[in-house]
């Protein structure tokens, strides 16, 4: 689950990590009242949005005077933010982050992030802030800093100074930097992250380090230990599908192609992607019913996949073990009652009561093309919509 920089930074200040002044505000109204209770005169309107690339894309703006912030946040809100994170159809920006403008003497980079190769979090941190660290890595890979951290010692000060050391930083601010680290990685920890990144963490003109931006994610396996941060989710920002997917118990994620896949278990749902790819189309969806899927989850899983209007077809692919192929078939039978199934559809069941399933379903009236295996289901349903 990821949360918006005003909700970060907050969370930040509650872990001795410096931001700016600034609050929330939801119009232009509440913008002006919030700059009139900033010391400096010069103010930042951001757009909040679970992107980043905003300021590139016209979402950040610095008002030189608080009389320039009604218009800024009237320009900005309600506008649809597209930045190379938010994909083609942009993001609405519903909120606004006001804060005090910074004096930027540098822009820097820090983030910590989950690294799988060594099981340990892992700080990476550059002098090249406020770019696209993507592209740092890329043209000048010296220039990025990494240091894994121990999961058993946890983050030493002695870490922080030699990353302080290799990015040269003015010894004004390497205790400010090393204690930073430190809070981070405290946050990191204790509220189960998966990733934060700050981006820039400035110095300012009398050498204080301030996190201008602030980025952070959540494992939502780990959500149900962390009440206040489940709170900060924010449903505007995610995918409706992939919302009521989760309400239902189903792991779906959302993707760009045109043939809808319902699938049980990951490993199946992977290869079921690969070789519609492979068949020559695009997945219009990452689905895994589950191993204990009953008839509502099938009827539930349908209407979603349904729902999207770039679905032209539909494969499930079934290996009855846990979940029996007649259970998988009665799901199907019964959403078939509910929905108006206008696209094909292509069905391969395999496994346990995998005959029983088929009869089911040849004695229903439902319009289907049956496959006998993997591949042969894929060319059938990538065939169907070409
Ligand atoms: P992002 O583009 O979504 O990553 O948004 P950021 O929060 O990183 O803001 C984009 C850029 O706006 C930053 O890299 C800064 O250069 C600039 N910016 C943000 N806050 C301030 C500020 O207080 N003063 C000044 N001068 N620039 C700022
Ligand atoms: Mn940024």
């Amino acid at each position: 689950m990821n949360i918006h920089e005003y909700q970060a930074k907050a969370l930040f200040a509650t872990y001795k990590i410096p931001v700016p002044k600034g609050n929330v505000a939801f119009s232009a109204d509440e913008a002006a009242t919030i700059a009139a209770t900033l010391e400096s005169a010069v103010c930042v309107v951001k757009a909040q949005i679970h992107a980043g690339g905003r300021g590139k894309a016209g979402g950040v703006k610095l008002a030189k005077t608080r009389d320039e912030v009604i218009p800024f946040a009237n320009e900005i809100l309600g506008k649809i933010l597209v930045t190379p994170q938010t994909g083609p159809e942009g993001k609405e920006v519903r909120k606004l982050l006001i804060e005090e403008g910074a004096d930027i003497q540098n822009e820097l980079y820090v983030s910590l992030v989950d690294d799988r190769a060594t099981g340990s979090i892992v700080i990476i941190a550059s002098t090249e802030g406020g770019m696209e660290i993507e592209e740092v890595a890329e043209a000048t890979p010296e220039k990025i800093i990494r240091c894994v951290v121990d999961p058993v010692l946890g983050y030493q000060a002695y870490q922080g100074r030699s990353v302080a050391f290799q990015m040269a930083l003015p010894k004004e601010v390497i205790g400010q930097f090393v204690k930073l680290l430190g809070n981070l990685y405290r946050l990191f920890v204790e509220k189960n992250a998966t990733q934060i990144e700050i981006n820039p963490l400035i110095i300012t003109g009398d050498n204080r380090l301030i996190a201008l931006d602030a980025k952070v994610g959540f494992d939502d396996s780990a959500l149900f230990k962390h009440p206040d941060i489940n709170e900060l989710r924010d449903l505007d920002e995610e995918d409706p599908l992939e919302t009521r997917a989760a309400q239902h118990g189903l792991n779906y994620v959302k993707l760009d192609g045109k043939i809808g896949c319902m699938v049980n278990g990951a490993g199946l749902a992977m290869s079921t992607m690969d070789v519609i790819k492979l068949a020559g189309s695009e997945p219009a969806n990452f689905l895994d019913v589950g191993g204990g899927a009953s008839k509502e989850t099938v009827q539930q899983a349908f209407q979603i996949l349904l729902d999207d209007p770039n679905v032209k077809g539909v494969f499930v692919n079934i290996f009855g073990g846990i979940v029996r192929c007649d259970r998988i078939a009665g799901g199907i039978i019964e959403a078939a009652k509910e929905v108006d199934l206008n696209v094909p559809l292509v069905v391969r069941l395999e496994g346990t009561n995998a005959k029983e399933a088929k009869d089911m379903l040849a004695a229903s009236d439902i319009k289907l093309i049956v496959a006998d295996t993997l591949w042969d289901g894929a060319q059938k349903i990538v065939a169907a919509v070409t």
